[in-house]
């Protein structure tokens, strides 16, 4: 193999190549990014930028030293065996990481929304959050509720609409999500649940009830997309994102996928999984690089994400599905720090959510990992460490 293209400048893109050289890699290696920018992290952007504590989050990662051909502000258009087509031209490659990420979903309307993906996205929405500006967010998913965290901080009036029952159910189901609803109402946040959005006006919102929602800046955290549209009639099979198997290797040769576009097969929980979350976004590249130089190597991680919302560090680890009980570690209603565990029907941990219990969260990544049998009664006393359980 003489020459890998990388497509994507994002952190799942900088870390292939890493790993690549890493594994010994030693031919060319061209990276393709849409963007202007070097590699940047996206998670301080809604927080640390957004809070005006920070302008820049690249990736702390030396490219040149990797012996890369940066060619920034060039989008791949499409992909043939061997070809990869993109604004700039053709180019051959021997091997191929998709590494393209994803893209926010928009609402109906004429009116300005902010999304909040890019550095200029940040920047942009940083500038409108100043005291007495009434803010719409819509979505209370992760980041709906991290830019209602520094919006209520930044001095705005604050309204979160939200179509489901509570925050975060989609993520977390809504018994475990209404544990946050306090959150909203103790930073000043006006919460509006079970609200869908009709569209976005110059003033504000429309709800499909009829009801306004005015305000001076909207921002929509309706979840995102798999940034895959210049693979359609490609060879690359598509489904929810590139789908890998759990090599991840796509269904042309010497094509992989890695990071928030990749719909890889998990050994461990037997389904497919597309996480849009940066630890994936970190460790996956490895493997995808061993699988193009041709050694033996499996995805199989025990999914991990935090998020910083309102004072609290909620983490999570594991993949949850709708049969799978919930044990409560501590009160949610009385205490300040809390936990919750589902479990199987055989009483294995599938996943934890841990908010200011950073100890359950790594003890519980590694009890789902070994795949043990736990107490549930031990597991709902939370005085008890989860590694005992
Ligand atoms: P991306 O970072 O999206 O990079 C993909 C790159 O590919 C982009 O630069 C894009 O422009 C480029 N691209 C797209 N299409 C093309 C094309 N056709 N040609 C060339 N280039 C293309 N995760 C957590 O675990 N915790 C958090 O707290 C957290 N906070 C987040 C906050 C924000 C605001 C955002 C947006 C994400 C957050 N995430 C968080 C998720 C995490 O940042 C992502 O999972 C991670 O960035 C995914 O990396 P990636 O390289 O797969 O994709």
């Amino acid at each position: 193999m003489d020459h890998v293209v990388v497509v994507g400048a994002g952190l799942a893109g900088v870390r292939s190549i890493e790993a690549l050289r890493f594994r010994g890699f030693t031919g060319r290696i061209t990276l393709i990014g849409e963007e202007h920018h070097r590699p940047y992290d996206r998670p301080p952007l809604s927080k640390a930028v957004l809070l005006g504590e920070t302008d820049s989050t690249v990736v702390d990662s030396d490219l040149d030293a990797l012996d890369v051909r940066l060619c920034l502000g060039t989008a791949a258009k499409g992909l043939r065996d061997g070809v990869l087509e993109t604004t700039e031209g053709e180019l051959e490659y021997d091997g191929l990481v998709i590494a393209t990420g994803a893209t926010p979903i928009r609402l109906r309307g004429e009116g300005r929304q902010h999304v909040l993906r890019t550095i200029e996205d940040a920047l942009a929405l940083r500038e409108r959050l100043v005291p007495g500006a009434r803010v719409a967010v819509v979505g209370a998913g992760w980041i709906g509720a991290e830019v209602a965290t520094a919006a209520a901080r930044a001095g705005c009036t604050v309204t979160v609409v939200e179509a489901g029952e509570s925050p975060l159910a989609v993520a977390l189901g809504p018994a475990v999500g209404s544990h946050t609803t306090d959150w909203y109402a103790r930073a000043g946040v006006e919460l509006r649940l079970g609200a869908l959005v009709g569209t976005v006006d110059a003033d504000g919102l429309t709800l499909m009830s009829g009801a306004r929602v005015p305000a001076d800046v909207v921002v929509t955290g309706v979840g995102v997309r798999p940034a895959v549209d210049w693979l359609k009639g490609s060879a690359v099979r598509l489904d929810n994102g590139v789908v890998v198997d759990e090599h991840l290797r796509t269904s042309l040769p010497n094509v992989v996928a890695v990071g928030d576009c990749a719909n890889w097969w998990s050994r461990r929980f037997r389904t497919r999984l597309r996480v849009e979350h940066w630890d994936t976004a970190l460790q996956a590249p490895d493997t995808a690089a061993a699988t193009l130089l041709g050694e033996e190597a499996v995805y199989d991680p025990v999914p991990y994400f935090w998020s910083e919302q309102f004072g609290h560090m909620v983490q999570f680890a594991g993949h949850r599905e709708a049969g799978d009980r919930m044990v409560l570690r501590g009160d949610p209603r009385r205490d300040a720090k809390w936990a919750v565990c589902w479990l199987t029907a055989d009483d294995r941990l599938a996943a934890v959510l841990t908010v200011d219990r950073p100890r359950d969260v790594v003890q519980g990544r590694k009890i789902v990992e070994s795949g043990r049998r736990l107490d549930p009664l031990r597991v709902a006393d939370a005085a008890v460490p989860l590694r005992d359980c």
